[in-house]
């Protein structure tokens, strides 16, 4: 008898998440939070969650950042949402030269004035 394990992929919006500056779009986005889902599938058919992950999503260039355990957490307690915003930023200013970083800030900071 043939049996078949596989892997299957899910990914599923769960709403939106927060607003804040993204670096990719120059300007403040609605980031949408997204749930991704690996079932070990038997014939096809999803059994057991083996693993997943939670996601934010720039509603704008959809930019996907990954988020960890905790700051998963965060997503469901808004006194926590500044923190999540300052590691969006970190994320997306990753691997910048601080020339960049400081040129990107700069940027935002006329963005946001201008309103
Ligand atoms: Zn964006």
């Amino acid at each position: 008898m043939l049996i078949m394990f596989g892997w299957v992929k899910e990914a599923k919006e769960v709403g939106p998440a927060l607003d804040c500056y993204c670096y990719r779009c120059h300007r403040k986005r609605t980031w949408e939070h997204w749930k991704e889902t690996e079932w070990v599938s038997f014939f096809t058919i999803k059994t057991i969650p083996f693993l997943s992950k939670t996601h934010v999503v720039c509603g704008g260039c959809r930019e996907p950042v990954q988020l960890d355990r905790e700051r998963a957490n965060f997503l469901a307690n808004r006194e926590h949402l500044p923190r999540l915003a300052v590691f969006l930023e970190e994320r997306q200013l990753a691997g910048k030269s601080e020339v960049q970083r400081n040129y990107m800030r700069a940027q935002r900071e006329q963005n946001e004035s201008r309103g």
